[in-house]
């Protein structure tokens, strides 16, 4: 005779595993979804991908900074991590240049 072993139906790759493969993963309003061991496997790398692109999206700091010149007053957009020279777009001078604190919070640090 031969055992039949129980089977149950993995709701990812909707294959026949047998229940001692399958784990319930908690989903949605469904409540929980059985799941074969490597659509587990599945998920969870899944889970992990989309929990790390949205930390880098987190990090990701503003590309801009408000900076003004002390100068002129002139009040500029500059990019910190781009190549160019910070330096005012309407006198050329860069040495009275700050950080425009009031018109725009920045997460970043000056390194
Ligand atoms: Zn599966
Ligand atoms: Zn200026």
């Amino acid at each position: 005779m031969v055992e039949k072993v129980k089977t149950t139906i993995c709701g990812g790759c909707k294959k026949s595993v047998p229940m001692y493969e399958i784990k319930y993963m908690p989903k949605g309003y469904e409540g929980s979804v059985p799941l074969c061991r490597q659509c587990v496997l599945d998920e969870e790398a899944k889970k992990q991908k989309t929990k790390e692109r949205k930390e880098k999206a987190s990090l990701m700091p503003k590309k801009t900074i408000r900076f003004v010149c002390e100068r002129c007053r002139y009040k500029f957009d500059y990019d910190p991590k781009g190549r160019k020279a910070r330096r005012c777009p309407s006198c050329g001078k860069d040495d009275k240049i700050e950080e425009d604190k009031f018109s725009m919070s920045s997460v970043l640090e000056t390194v």
